[in-house]
């Protein structure tokens, strides 16, 4: 159940507390960075801006504060002989891009064949989100979703694709609104067969 009070879409991830102290010296970077674009941090609209900035940054990053593997410790042994692949499919996320500091929105498809073991479907996008909620490149934070499935399950095989959009090309440089980046990371028998990759790949819509 949604409380509807209680912000965030994705109750499952524990944020920082509201209201935390911002140290002086991350607020003073903050109104810096308000001076050089241009504007002046003391004008009455951004008087609270500097808090509410450092704060949201704690948000974006409370991935740091998050280890991906704790979320696959839990497992179930009992399969009940099911052999199939088992997706978690166009997952919503954020993450922000390490040269720009801007957004990287975009959606995951997460899947892996058991071979003993199966994790609640839901810590699938507990690790998406511990390894989004860094600075990252796209390629990287696949790869890493990936390669934490495989180490922690010991899956048959791993299939990660993400699509995103990045704010540093939207909003600037070249200015491509609409453009997704597409990344993928196939594992075991997703990586070998050719078949299970092609199945893999329809389930999840491509
Ligand atoms: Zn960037």
């Amino acid at each position: 159940m949604h409380d509807h009070h209680d912000g965030p879409e994705d109750g499952d991830i524990v944020a920082p507390p509201p209201k935390i102290p911002v140290p002086d010296h991350v607020a003073e970077a903050i109104r810096t960075l308000i001076r050089w674009t241009g504007d002046d941090p003391d004008r009455e609209g951004l008087l609270d801006t500097p808090q509410r900035v450092a704060r949201a940054w704690r948000e974006y990053c409370a991935g740091y504060g998050d280890d991906p593997s704790h979320h696959l410790s839990r497992v179930f042994e009992e399969v009940g002989g099911y052999d199939e692949i088992v997706l978690l499919k166009d997952i919503p996320f954020q993450s922000h891009c390490e040269h720009h500091m801007a957004p990287i929105t975009g959606k995951a498809s997460i899947a892996y064949l058991p071979r003993n073991h199966v994790v609640g479907i839901s810590k699938l996008a507990r690790v998406l989100h511990a390894f989004a909620r860094r600075l990252q490149v796209q390629e990287r934070l696949t790869a890493e979703v990936a390669d934490c499935i495989w180490n922690h399950l010991h899956p048959q095989g791993v299939a990660v694709v993400i699509e995103a959009q990045h704010g540093c090309m939207t909003g600037r440089g070249v200015r491509t609104p609409g453009v997704g980046m597409v990344t993928s990371r196939m594992m075991g028998v997703f990586r070998e067969d050719e078949r299970s990759r092609a199945e893999v790949l329809k389930l999840m819509g491509y």
